[in-house]
């Protein structure tokens, strides 16, 4: 059966989805044919009904539906949300700062997928290197792994954490393939246990009116040793999971984003910042508290601005190295190329002793800041 007459006559039962949505969706672009050497797939590029963006339908001896990872909304007040959002008990894990992977068995072989639903060579390697899986997946086939890829050789979200290093995977998630269905806390921990898998922290269960005061307190510990925040479950995942992140987490994302300010600046700036309104209200800060929470927000704003005003004064492209394992320079140049199909803009910097250095290069903020250096008006 053709790739065509498969959507056509079986995509609509299997999802549950309507022929003329499919199709509608198909049209636009936001459904589409996805091929390299790991699979053969229709990708879904944005959510359609309850199919979320980043789902992908494998083709091979059998079908695989890997769902998309769902949506993650965040509370600004917890006492408020928790409240309106959960019952009973809430379990509190650490959230991890890193990016998003699916791993699963499609067709014999295990395959890691990135948030959009790409099949990325490097985290397909890593996860297989990090992490023996083939006892689980002989056991569980119909089980994807949702986790998140970790450390300061991240090509994509690089951050250190002591007990990682420069590389590493911590699953937060257990779910179904087809329907993305998750296990409950307590069996995804004892799962992952009894495979030695590695699982994100669980920091404690909680009925939900303690959790608010416990949580503001392990945020702003977790703020103060550079770890992002929390993300809090229903144990039985049933109701959908919240999450909430310490001030520095907001902090770090607006250095970063003010670093390439035409290019990330403005989708990131309003967010934070009420994110922190929201917090400082809510933790009730002293004077005192309230002042350090301003500084440290303006310099993450304005230092990073200004460093890269200088740096493309100096006639140099506004830019970020990440670095990356590679045996081979074939590994290398595989990456690159996997980051230009994702339409993002890197060269190779340096590779040396297994190590490729490779710069993304943030266009708009160069030209931008040039022009107006030049004199162009804002
Ligand atoms: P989203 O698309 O979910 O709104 P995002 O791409 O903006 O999120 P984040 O703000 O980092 O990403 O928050 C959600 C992500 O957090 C999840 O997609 C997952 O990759 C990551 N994560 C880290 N730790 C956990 C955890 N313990 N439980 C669930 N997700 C986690
Ligand atoms: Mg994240």
């Amino acid at each position: 059966m053709s790739q065509k007459d498969f959507m056509v006559e079986k995509l609509p039962d299997i999802l549950d989805l309507e022929l003329q949505k499919l199709e509608e969706s198909y049209r636009k672009g936001n459904l589409k044919f996805y091929q390299n050497k790991f699979v053969k797939a229709l990708q879904f590029r944005k959510s359609l009904g309850k199919i979320e963006a980043g789902t992908m339908v494998c083709f091979g001896d059998e079908i695989h539906v890997i769902r998309g990872f769902p949506k993650i909304r965040r509370t600004l007040m917890l006492k408020e949300s928790l409240k309106s959002h959960f019952k009973g008990k809430v379990a509190v894990e650490e959230k991890m700062n890193g990016y998003n992977v699916r791993v699963a068995l499609v067709n014999t072989k295990i395959l890691a997928f990135t948030r959009g639903g790409f099949v990325c060579p490097y985290t397909t390697k890593k996860a297989l290197e990090i992490m023996d899986l083939t006892p689980f997946f002989h056991d569980h086939p119909d089980l994807v792994i949702c986790g998140e890829m970790l450390g300061t050789n991240n090509p994509y979200v690089s951050h250190y954490y002591p007990e990682i290093g420069e590389i590493g995977f911590k699953i937060f998630d257990l779910r179904e393939k087809l329907t993305g269905e998750p296990l409950p806390v307590n069996k995804k921990r004892e799962l992952l246990s009894k495979y030695s898998l590695p699982p994100v922290n669980l920091l404690g269960i909680y009925p939900v009116s303690e959790a608010p005061s416990k949580i503001l307190k392990l945020v702003k510990e977790l703020g103060e040793n550079g770890r992002e925040g929390v993300v809090i479950k229903d144990p039985q995942m049933v109701l959908p999971p919240l999450k909430y992140t310490s001030s520095q987490a907001h902090d770090d994302e607006l250095e970063y984003a003010f670093k390439f300010p035409f290019d990330l600046g403005k989708a990131f700036m309003f967010s934070r910042v009420i994110r922190e309104g929201f917090q400082s209200v809510e933790m009730q800060d002293s004077e005192e508290e309230l002042e350090k929470r301003a500084h440290r927000i303006g310099e993450s704003i304005l230092y990073p601005l200004v460093e890269t005003i200088k740096h493309v004064a100096a006639h140099e492209v506004a830019g970020e190295d990440l670095v990356m394992d590679a045996e081979s320079r074939e590994e290398v140049d595989e990456f690159l190329q996997h980051l230009r199909d994702l339409g993002v803009v890197a060269v190779l910097v340096e590779y040396e002793d297994g190590k490729a250095v490779i710069r993304r290069v943030h266009q708009s903020t160069t030209d931008k800041i040039m022009n107006y250096l030049q004199g162009g008006l804002y």
